[in-house]
Parts: structure tokens; C-alpha cells; sequence
């Protein structure tokens, strides 16, 4: 992955001249502005720091070829893919890069890592992907004699995979298209799909409890995990991989989502499911975003869940459909028949269906008839089958919002069905008041996706020109938004994990002596405190 951005180079997107229009007359943004990121060499680092004595250590522990302090390595593990890591990475910022990155190839070399950091005392910060969007793998080396980022991706076997069980051991370091693809060569599928499937790891998505496009119907990684390994610095911990069990507390529970601060996660069996024989997407028209919803819960409450729901509210349906090239999406979301049916300036859903052929169009007729009943339109094909082509296209769009001055940023939340509105209007004014207070009024975007019985997450988009210290306005903005959501009873994070972000978030979210369990947990698993500080736990 490009050290400033997402993806390859040569993966450009451009933007059609409506959605240039739409950010110029909305926005004031300039459409010919262009802001490109310094040239990897002018990007200031600091000189690494790592004693002589933790070096030889770490060489010894994975060879020295696995131990890397070139320009290039630092600045890729410097943090992770949050807007704010991009806006300081293009404007050549990588002071907080790692004193060096380590590799291990296996969980053996990662308890040699670990023992080498805890003796030496060096910070270590388990870096999988390195897609986190709350701050969770930047270094933090106060305190330390240096800081390692402990890259995992030469843990990248798939252990096992048990065809009768429908359960799959993989490795921690497994990017999710390789293990999808290997998974996929015995028949069966995990179904996790997050928007950033394409350079996330097995390991990052039990760390972060990660939720998929499609964990309405697979269900989160969480509920995905059967058992897993820990490798703490104080020594080895996991959870059996057992179908269900009475035998105390799930310690699988302590260490899924436990972001890097307790150990390393080095592989995890999780439940698969026999590759679908049908995927059938298809698109809905609500005529508003409240009428929208409530057919989604109604469905929801009916057993009749797609595997995959999710609804834009009225703002993020218009800048869609401007983003679609004509021809496109537009055309495909039926907007003719929209307009004619009085849907015009109403909502757009996604549904879809995977599984066995007989299941996945019984549930799909099931689940028509109660969102007909809900007031919703059916668009067809064409929409779903357009969303499933582009559902990892965002991070590259946002490179090129980025590269036109643009702060582009989203955060999530969830909560009850009847919480929902109320959660939903106060993110929404907090923001918008926040961003026209620093001068940049912007269009503030949200869709509902991750439906549960008693609720549903809320997913936030906000875009606007970016302020002469975008790090200010952008925090502002986040703070803004985090105060409202924890005042309207949602959750921190419904997803993106706490990182440092969302850390000074936690005591609201778990309460002091909740806390102090984590903190304990963190003292016993790893007494030096070299895990990953600064994370999960507010200071
Ligand atoms: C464009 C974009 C879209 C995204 N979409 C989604 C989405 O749809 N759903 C979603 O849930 N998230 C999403 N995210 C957030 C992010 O991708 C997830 O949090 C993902 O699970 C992180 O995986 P990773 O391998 O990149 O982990 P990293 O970013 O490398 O690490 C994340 C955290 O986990 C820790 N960690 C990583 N691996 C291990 C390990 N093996 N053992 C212990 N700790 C570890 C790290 O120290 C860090 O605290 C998105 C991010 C981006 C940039």
C-alpha cells in the first residue's frame, strides 16, 4: 500500500462532473486545486533510537533481515489509515515513526520479540494490516527505550480448516483476499468483508472486533471466533476453540478486542460457512430516512435479515447519486421511476442474499414483501449489483478528496431501535455545528448498516473544504461528535475499535471500575507496559 494513502500506484479514481459541481456549489471547494504529498524522501523522522543491546536481541529473535529501520519501512508503520495519519503523512509528518519494524514468522519468534522488548524495556505496537482508523497502531514511545512495530504478516497460514466443524484456523497475519482465497479452495467462506478487506489481517479483525459489509448475516468477527492464542509477555492465554461453554468467564471475550495492549493474538479459529451457491443484491427506495428504518427494524425483528442491509439517509443517497457517473449507479437506482412514484429526494438500501439457492430466495421474498409493506420500492438488480462491484472503492476516493483540499472523514456509533433517532439527529447537528463554527460548513452523511434485534449502527460521512489547520478542525469535528454520541446513549465505537482516538471515551463507556479490570488484566498479561501504550485505556 502507498505510504500516504490507499492502494497501489495507478489506482486513480476521477470524479464526474456532477459530484465536482456539488462539492464546488455546496463546499466552495476549487476544482482545480491539487494537493500532492511531499516525496517520501522529504519526510521528517526522527533518528531511531533502539538500543545496540535490543537490536541484537531482536535479531537474534527473528534474524537481522527481519529487522528493518530503512526510510520507507518507519514511515509505513508510523500510524494508520485514519484521515488525520493521512494528513500528516502528505504533509510529511512521521514523527511518530517506530525506532524499527520486526517480522516474526511464527508465534515462538513472537514470544522471543516480546521478551527481548520487555527486558530492553522498548515499546512494542502489533501492526497487522495497518488500517486503523482510531490512531491504534501509532507508536508511543514516552517512557521507553524505543518503540517497535511488530509487523505479522509472515503469519500468514491457514492451520486448519475442519469441513465437518465449519471452522478454519488461520493466522494471524492472513490479508483478507488470501484468506478468502485459500479458504475459498476448500469450499467454505468466512463472510467478513469490511471496507477494508483489501489490506486488513485476521488478526487486526479479532483485535478490533471488526464488523463486515455482511455481518448482519455472518455476524461480526466476534461472533466469528471460536477459540484463539494469545502470546502476552507474562506468557501464553486463549480460549479454547469449544462450540459453547459453562466453564466461567470466556476469556475469548477479554482478548477479542484487546488491540495489541494485553499480547499478540497469533491465530484465531474462527466458524466458516459453505461458499454461497447464489449472491443476489438488489437496491430499495425509501421516501424517507425515518420510513426507511423502521422497515428495516420491522424486518429485522421478523427473522428475515439480509445478509447484508444498509440505508442511506437522504444526504448520502443525493451525493451517491452524484458520484455515479451518468449511466451508472444514477440510471441503475431507477431514478425515473423514483421520481414517478414520489420517492424523489428519498432514500437508497442495499439488501442482499447469500447462502444456498432455495435459502437465500426464500429469505429474499420474505424480506421483499416486509419492506414493500414498509413503503419501500423495489429498484432492482442494478443498484445492488453496482454497490457489490464498488463496496471497497471509499478509501480510494477519499485520496483523491484528500488531493482536492477536502476533509473527508467517518466515524459509527450504535444503538436501541428506539434510541436511534435521537442519536442519529444529535451526531448530525453536533457536527454540522462544529465544522460551521471553523468557518467550512459541510454535508453531513449516514447510513444504518449492522442490523440486530434491539438495534442497529449508525455510520457517518462528513465532508467539507479543509480549514487552514485541518488537524484542529478535524478534531474539533471528532470531539464534537464523540460528546454527542456519548450524551445520546450510543456507543463509542460500534466498529473502528478505541485506538487513542476514542480512549478518553472509555470511562463513559465502561465506567472506572470497568477500567480497572482492563488495567489489571494489562498488569498480570504484561507488567512492563510495553503492549502497545496509549491505547484502549484513557491516561
Ligand atoms: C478505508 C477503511 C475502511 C474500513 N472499514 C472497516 C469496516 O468496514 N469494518 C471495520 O470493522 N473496520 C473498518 N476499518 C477499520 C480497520 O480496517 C479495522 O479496524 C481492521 O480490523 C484493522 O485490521 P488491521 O489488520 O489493519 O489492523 P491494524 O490496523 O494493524 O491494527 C488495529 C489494532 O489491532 C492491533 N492488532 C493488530 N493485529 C493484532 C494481533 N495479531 N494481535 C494483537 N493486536 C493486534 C493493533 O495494535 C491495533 O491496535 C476501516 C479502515 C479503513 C482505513
Amino acid at each position: 500500500m502507498r505510504w500516504w494513502g490507499w492502494g497501489e500506484d495507478g489506482h486513480e479514481v476521477s470524479l464526474p462532473e456532477p459530484a465536482v459541481a456539488l462539492l464546488r456549489d455546496e463546499l466552495g471547494a476549487d476544482p482545480e486545486a491539487r494537493h500532492a504529498p511531499v516525496a517520501l524522501e522529504e519526510v521528517r523522522l526522527p533518528e531511531p533510537r533502539l538500543p545496540g543491546a535490543a537490536r541484537s536481541r531482536l535479531e537474534l529473535a527473528v534474524g537481522p533481515e527481519h529487522v528493518l529501520d530503512d526510510r520507507a519501512a518507519r514511515v509505513a508503520h508510523s500510524g494508520g489509515r485514519s484521515y488525520a495519519d493521512l494528513v500528516r503523512l502528505r504533509a510529511g509528518d512521521a514523527s511518530s515513526a517506530p525506532d524499527a519494524v520486526v517480522a516474526p514468522g511464527t508465534a515462538d519468534e513472537v514470544r522471543a520479540v516480546l521478551d527481548a522488548c520487555a527486558s530492553q524495556r522498548v515499546a512494542v505496537v502489533p501492526f497487522g494490516g495497518g488500517t486503523s482508523v482510531v490512531g491504534g497502531v501509532e507508536p508511543v514511545s514516552d517512557g521507553f527505550e524505543g518503540a517497535v512495530a511488530l509487523d505479522l504478516r509472515r503469519l500468514d497460514r491457514v492451520l486448519d480448516v475442519d469441513r465437518a466443524s465449519l471452522t478454519a484456523t488461520l493466522e494471524a497475519g492472513l490479508l483478507g483476499p488470501e484468506a478468502e482465497r485459500r479458504l475459498g479452495e476448500q469450499g467454505v467462506t468466512l463472510g467478513h468483508f469490511p471496507q477494508s478487506f483489501e489490506y486488513s489481517t485476521v488478526g487486526g479483525w479479532v483485535a478490533t472486533r471488526s464488523a463486515g459489509q455482511a455481518s448482519s448475516g455472518y455476524g461480526r468477527i466476534d461472533a466469528l471466533v471460536e477459540g484463539l492464542r494469545l502470546v502476552a509477555p507474562a506468557g501464553e492465554v486463549g480460549g479454547r476453540a469449544v462450540p459453547a461453554s459453562a466453564a466461567g468467564p470466556d476469556l475469548r471475550e477479554l482478548i477479542v478486542g484487546s488491540e495489541g495492549v494485553l499480547g499478540v493474538i497469533c491465530d484465531a479459529t474462527l466458524r466458516v460457512r459453505p461458499v454461497p451457491e447464489l449472491r443476489r443484491y438488489e437496491g430499495w427506495s425509501f421516501r424517507s430516512f425515518a420510513e426507511g428504518r423502521e422497515a428495516f427494524r420491522v424486518m429485522e425483528q421478523a427473522d428475515a435479515t439480509p445478509d447484508v442491509a444498509r440505508l442511506s439517509d437522504e444526504e448520502e443517497t443525493r451525493l451517491a447519486l452524484s458520484l455515479a457517473s451518468s449511466g451508472g449507479f444514477a440510471e441503475r437506482a431507477g431514478l425515473a421511476y423514483r421520481r414517478l412514484r414520489g420517492h424523489e429526494g428519498g432514500c437508497v438500501a442495499i439488501v442482499g442474499f447469500e447462502g444456498g439457492e432455495e435459502d437465500a430466495e426464500r429469505r429474499r421474498l420474505r424480506a421483499g414483501a416486509l419492506l414493500r409493506a414498509g413503503g419501500g420500492l423495489r429498484l432492482g438488480r442494478g443498484p445492488g449489483e453496482a454497490w457489490l462491484r464498488t463496496r471497497y472503492a471509499g478509501p480510494y476516493l477519499r485520496d483523491e478528496l484528500l488531493g482536492r483540499g477536502l476533509l473527508v472523514e467517518t466515524l459509527e456509533t450504535a444503538t436501541t431501535w428506539s434510541g436511534l433517532e435521537t442519536l442519529y439527529e444529535a451526531v448530525r447537528v453536533a457536527l454540522d455545528r462544529s465544522l460551521r463554527e471553523a468557518g467550512t460548513p459541510g454535508l453531513v452523511m449516514c447510513h444504518v448498516s449492522h442490523l440486530y434485534r434491539s438495534g442497529a449502527s449508525l455510520y457517518f460521512t462528513f465532508i467539507a473544504r479543509q480549514a487552514d489547520d485541518p488537524l484542529a478542525q478535524w478534531r474539533a469535528a471528532k470531539s464534537a461528535a464523540s460528546e454527542a454520541i456519548v450524551g445520546a446513549g450510543g456507543t463509542i465505537t460500534h466498529h473502528h475499535a478505541v485506538g487513542r482516538d476514542h480512549a478518553p471515551w472509555m470511562r463513559a463507556e465502561v465506567g472506572e471500575l470497568g477500567l480497572e479490570l482492563i488495567r489489571a488484566a494489562k498488569e498480570r498479561l504484561d507488567p512492563a507496559g510495553i503492549m502497545n501504550p496509549g491505547k484502549l485505556l484513557p491516561a
